[in-house]
């Protein structure tokens, strides 16, 4: 049953947003008791010239997020350099669920180190929110270590609750009200919100929004007739504070609508068969992922970043989930481009337009079946070894690539593997 029903005669809900604070960096500063309380920056696991994130001394010398390596040192020439190690915040993760579901089975796994829990029921159990909070926080100290801390939200929608958590970071707790909606609202910035990212604040600040207050005060046609309907409605809705969405329960199979992959290659590649490589290894990847979830699909999207950007996207007429099928598919398309860009740097792979294998007809062709035997054999064999322990042998002399979860893990199929573990 979805909380929505089961809620239905409680007149407000009680929602939690709970967000590790510095989380990658405090895992670090967890299991090697030598970076405790130095300043540190976690770096991409294959290259060092970018922090991905940053320890609270570190922060507190405002080396952010995003920031160069080589100037990060510039300014703090102590700061220690750490390669992120994503089984590990995997697993911290995967505890943090696990105490989390004890207290409300509709706990969300939102991004890796996020969750939302909607608690209108189960609070009073524990002796009403806060208490709830406070039970939370200490099994995290218990069982985490007392090296990680988490920041609470607490309020009657996810939106408000997301903003709550980061309004007094870290180890924080902070509520908000429909009555406060206000004086919260004349504080934060629009960049607070979970949505409104740069560029949709550049787009607001064209005309004439520079704060929560002043999208609370715009007409719905004015966004409408700015960022067209969807985006509209939604920013209205932050405007009014209104947010109907529910908390998921993590056990709920998520409707999956594509299978995307990118990736940032450690320098400008000009060598065109590494890059090629790279980009079968993510096509390999998006076919397991697509096996998995037992889905095919017929939309193949690529997009190229380096000297030039190279964005193809194509609907095929048969559906497709193994690697090799989605790179031969669209690797024709991609020639002429491909040949005149000098250097890349990112890649981007996608598979949209999916179907649930029942859907579709099997073929009538024998080898396309057997083609379905082998790949299931060596779909085993990864699951048991690694992903990428079986490869083309094209791939040949190429570095296997170390999948890293982004940010907000929008990936949900990430979140279904982190949680389908103990479950
Ligand atoms: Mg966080």
């Amino acid at each position: 049953m979805t909380a929505q029903k089961i809620n239905k005669f409680v007149s407000r809900r009680i929602i939690f947003h709970i967000d590790f604070d510095s989380f990658f960096a405090s895992c670090e500063q967890q299991y090697r008791s030598e970076l405790r309380n130095k300043p540190i920056g976690v770096t991409a696991a294959n290259s060092r010239t970018c922090i991905i994130a940053s320890s609270r001394e570190a922060k507190r010398l405002n080396i952010k997020t995003g920031a160069r390596s080589y100037e990060a040192i510039k300014v703090c020439p102590n700061l220690v350099l750490v390669p992120a190690d994503f089984n590990k915040y995997f697993e911290v993760s995967k505890k943090f669920l696990n105490i989390c579901k004890d207290y409300s089975p509709f706990t969300e796994l939102f991004s890796i180190d996020e969750v939302f829990m909607d608690v209108t029921r189960t609070h009073d159990l524990f002796g009403g929110p806060y208490k709830t909070v406070d039970i939370i926080k200490k099994r995290i100290k218990s069982e985490i270590g007392e090296y990680i801390t988490a920041s609470f939200g607490i309020s009657h929608n996810k939106l408000l609750a997301k903003l709550g958590s980061g309004m007094n970071k870290p180890n924080g707790i902070f509520e908000i009200n429909k009555e406060d909606v206000i004086s919260v609202y004349k504080k934060a910035k629009l960049t607070d919100i979970c949505g409104i990212g740069e560029r949709i604040k550049r787009r607001l600040e064209e005309i004439g929004i520079f704060n929560l207050i002043q999208l609370r005060n715009c007409s719905l046609d004015i966004l409408i007739g700015e960022f067209g309907n969807v985006e509209g409605q939604f920013l209205k809705s932050v405007g009014l504070a209104i947010d109907e969405s529910e908390v998921i329960p993590y056990t709920e199979p998520t409707d999956v609508k594509s299978v995307g992959r990118s990736y940032c290659l450690p320098k400008n590649e000009c060598d065109k068969r590494v890059v090629l490589q790279n980009i079968y290894e993510l096509c390999e990847e998006i076919g397991i992922k697509l096996r998995r979830l037992n889905k095919k699909g017929r939309t193949i999207g690529i997009g190229l970043n380096g000297d030039r950007h190279i964005h193809f996207r194509k609907t095929f007429k048969e559906y497709v989930n193994t690697g090799s099928d989605i790179y031969n598919l669209s690797l024709p398309f991609l020639k002429e481009d491909f040949k005149n860009q000098k250097y890349t740097r990112q890649i981007h792979v996608w598979v949209s337009n999916l179907e649930d294998n029942k859907n579709i007809p099997l073929s009538l062709f024998d080898y396309a079946n057997k083609q379905e035997k082998v790949t299931n054999v060596i779909d085993k064999i990864n699951d048991k070894f690694g992903d990428h322990t079986i490869r083309n042998g094209f791939l040949l002399y190429s570095n296997k690539l170390t999948t890293v979860p982004n940010g907000y893990m929008a990936d949900k199929f990430e979140r279904m593997k982190l949680t389908k573990v103990d479950y």
